[in-house]
């Protein structure tokens, strides 16, 4: 697969990038581990001062870096600029936090004394997906900068330019060399970079396959990973919730990002007493979606990340409806150029039935009316994945009862699955395993040494 811009909204190429040769990506690699023998030495404060810096050069560069996301994935201009505005939030916040998070933790043997010292462990690879550019990144490299590795990253070969612009503030900070690499390659060269005896753990946002791909080699060479991969979050709403606030928390939870979030709201789950007027409400909004340029600040819904996405989702709904989904509302490819996809709503799902049980990343909510709040929990946990999910119920302590009865990571009530710097993300069965984000974020890359005193 080649690394190219293309702008989704017109599926025009902008621009192509070299590949790193393999001597590129040796000299990165070993640049990367020279420098980590001094960074691992810096102080708290040195790292803290050089990732508070690369926050508030991206504040800086707000406007140009939000439309080259709009540009290279088609986020909608305004949630580009929120992302912008979350990602120098995650790397001020790790800036901030980080010492206290990892300072020694004293323990209550037994026996003697003893406390637990967090060191780093070296080089990280990250491998990054293109649905939240800066985002993703900046969860997996803030955390792991602070707590002094040093990271290389892969990032998915439809944001180059986004790949670039990050390094590119590393390195106006200041940073020295080999703290932040970016690794123009491929994702298959990206796995073969797990054997690298220099590298000491891997990271991974993306789908199963290349999940199941990077673990397979971290797991062949013994080292760490961390896995983020996809969802297929229930949002249920009990007949106590108010419906006027989910229907607006489901259009939100379902279209957000163009519908490509790994934790976007994707089965609606709606109890029968109000499962009618829950899917009228539902159905008008989705009809009203405004399609079109996600650089138009009017535009609700805009393409999809490239010509090739559009072509598989389009092809789920039609495989689903072949096998005896119906339409209710879209459920096609929008009649103009780009990779727009129709606001889509599916009902009438059952088991064997492709968007049962598959992933849809883009703008198609799938319907489910149940009869009560246990065949909603037992729905909801009909799936192999295990990412986030939502309970509506204006009854708090009822929903905690039914978000503690949910297979994932995640559980919000009375919201739809949501991120921010200080709570932890990640998810359980095949949507992967490790947490990123808040403390637990900061403790999946660094050794947790006992020192015992006698
Ligand atoms: P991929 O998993 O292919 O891409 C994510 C990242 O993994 C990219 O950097 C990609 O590189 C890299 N990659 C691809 N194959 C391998 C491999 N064998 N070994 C190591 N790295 C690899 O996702 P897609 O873009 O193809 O999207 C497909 C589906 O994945 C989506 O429809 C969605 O279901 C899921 N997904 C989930 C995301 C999430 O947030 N959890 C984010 C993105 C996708 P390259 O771009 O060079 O191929």
């Amino acid at each position: 697969m080649s690394i190219q811009t293309i702008n989704p909204a017109t599926n025009k190429v902008v621009q192509t990038f070299e590949e790193m040769t393999a001597s590129a990506v040796d000299k990165a690699i070993t640049v990367a581990v020279a420098t980590y023998t001094a960074w691992r030495k810096t102080s708290y404060e040195q790292r803290a001062a050089l990732l508070h810096k690369v926050a508030s050069l991206m504040r800086g560069q707000r406007d140009r870096l939000a439309r080259l996301i709009t540009l290279e994935m088609g986020k909608l201009i305004a949630q580009a600029y929120g992302e912008i505005d979350l990602s120098a939030d995650i790397i001020d916040y790790y800036a901030t936090n980080g010492e206290q998070f990892l300072t020694d933790k004293p323990l209550q043997p037994e026996y003697g004394k003893a406390f637990i010292r967090y060191s780093p462990i070296g080089v990280l690879l990250g491998v990054e997906p293109w649905n939240f550019p800066f985002y993703q990144v900046a969860r997996f490299a803030a955390p792991n900068i602070m707590a002094g590795n040093v990271v290389l990253v892969k990032h998915a070969s439809i944001v180059p330019q986004c790949a670039i612009a990050i390094e590119d503030l590393f390195r106006e900070a200041n940073a020295p060399a080999g703290v932040y690499t970016n690794l123009l390659i491929s994702g298959k060269r990206a796995s073969a970079l797990v054997a690298d005896n220099r590298i000491k753990g891997v990271s991974l946002t993306g789908s199963e396959e290349a999940g199941a791909s990077i673990a397979m080699e971290a797991g062949k060479y013994l080292k760490k990973s961390v896995l983020e991969l996809g969802g297929n979050d229930a949002f249920i709403v009990l007949e106590d919730a108010d419906i006027d606030k989910a229907v607006e928390w489901a259009m939100v939870g379902r279209l957000n990002n163009n519908g490509e979030c790994c934790v976007a709201s994707k089965r609606i789950i709606v109890v029968e007493p109000v499962a009618d007027e829950f899917l009228r409400k539902f159905k008008e909004k989705f009809t009203q979606v405004k399609v079109g340029d996600p650089m138009d600040p009017a535009t609700e819904l805009g393409p999809l990340s490239s010509e090739a996405a559009a072509v598989q989702l389009a092809d789920q709904v039609a495989r689903s409806v072949a096998q005896g989904a119906t339409v209710l509302v879209g459920g096609k490819r929008c009649d103009r150029e780009g990779a727009f996809m129709q606001p889509t709503i599916l009902t009438d799902l059952r088991p064997g039935i492709a968007a049962y049980h598959e992933e849809l990343f883009g703008p198609v909510a799938s319907f489910y009316r149940v009869k009560d709040e246990a065949a909603a929990i037992a729905l909801a946990n009909d799936s192999d994945f295990g990412l986030g999910g939502s309970v509506f119920t204006q009854d708090i302590e009822r929903g905690k009862r039914v978000a503690d009865q949910i297979d994932t990571g995640m559980v919000f009530i009375n919201h739809p699955t949501w991120t921010q710097a200080d709570l932890p993300f990640g998810g359980t069965k095949r949507s992967g395993y490790g947490r990123e984000l808040s403390e637990l974020g900061i403790e999946e890359f660094v050794n947790k040494k006992l020192i015992r005193i006698s």
